[in-house]
């Protein structure tokens, strides 16, 4: 009862205060010359898969909106200022696309959005910090170090490459002849620390610059479902060559833990897909999930 009353005091005292003007609110008006100081905002509305220009969709700008032409591009003059940008499929057919822009000059910004076919769940559990890191270009220059290999890897190896490509129906790696020429180097161990194989990753800015992965040797003699654990193995490091971390999703060969069939299947081959779609460093926090 004691604190009620002086917390009922302390409001009196304050509605006091405020009326005779003796404290102020927390202005923090920033002033803005709105005249003086507009930018124009372009670019184009587009299906990540096809490219296509999207022109049935509702752009938000802060106060303002607008529509796509039939090419899917857009413009808008407006303050320089910090404003919440959001693109919303009106048929529904896509994800909707939502970004905070802090305007400062002309600003281009192209609006990849990804169509409701792609489980964009899925997608980001791949990708636990949501930024897409991957190779600026594809494909992936490979060098299999063939006179290191043991028998059966080199046709192992060769066969995680077929089923990444086939699933994604994309040209992701090539061989080349030297380690000079390659991103992704293959070396064969006798030993790895706490693991089968292992993969390390060279970054900058956003990009893969060089990997190389390490796998050990003895793997032929171990029979994993129907295919050799060193086909699992080239596959499940092979995916995290493209970009993939872990996911929780069972059945596919990125899970961690490892449940169920550990395959690259088809869902796989979308998500590829999309990645290497999406412009490099592609934050998916701006395509929202819990939205109805
Ligand atoms: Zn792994």
């Amino acid at each position: 009862m004691h604190g009620l009353e002086r917390r009922l005091r302390r409001i009196v005292a304050l509605l006091i205060a405020a009326a005779t003007g003796s404290i102020s609110s927390p202005s923090t008006c920033i002033e803005h010359n709105a005249e003086s100081n507009t930018v124009c905002l372009s670019g184009t509305v587009c299906d990540v898969l096809t490219a296509e220009g999207i022109e049935n969709c509702h752009i938000v700008v802060g106060e303002d909106s607008t529509r796509p032409d039939p090419s899917g591009s857009y413009e808008v003059r407006l303050p320089a200022s910090a404003y919440v940008f959001s693109v919303r499929s009106l048929d529904k057919e896509y994800y909707t696309y939502s970004t905070l822009l802090h305007l400062r000059e002309d600003t281009h910004l192209d609006v990849p959005m990804i169509p409701r076919s792609v489980d964009v769940r899925f997608l980001k559990s791949f990708f636990p910090n949501d930024v897409i890191i991957r190779w600026e270009n594809l494909p992936i220059k490979v060098y299999y170090n063939r006179p290191d290999a043991p028998a059966g890897y080199i046709h192992m190896l060769e066969g995680a490459i077929g089923d990444w490509e086939f699933v994604s129906a994309m040209n992701l790696f090539e061989e080349v002849q030297t380690p000079e020429e390659a991103d992704l180097d293959i070396e064969y161990v006798s030993h790895v620390k706490y693991a089968e194989s292992t993969i390390d990753l060279r970054v900058d800015a956003g990009c893969f610059t060089h990997m190389t992965i390490s796998i050990e040797t003895y793997y032929p003699w171990y029979i994993f479902g129907q295919k050799s654990y060193a086909y699992k193995a080239f596959a499940h490091e092979l995916g995290h060559a493209l970009g993939l971390s872990h996911s929780t999703y069972p059945f596919q060969i990125m899970a961690s833990p490892h449940v169920g069939k550990w395959e690259i299947t088809a869902p796989l081959g979308t998500i590829i897909q999309v990645v290497y779609s999406l412009p490099v460093g592609t934050n998916l926090l701006c395509y929202p999930i819990n939205e109805k």
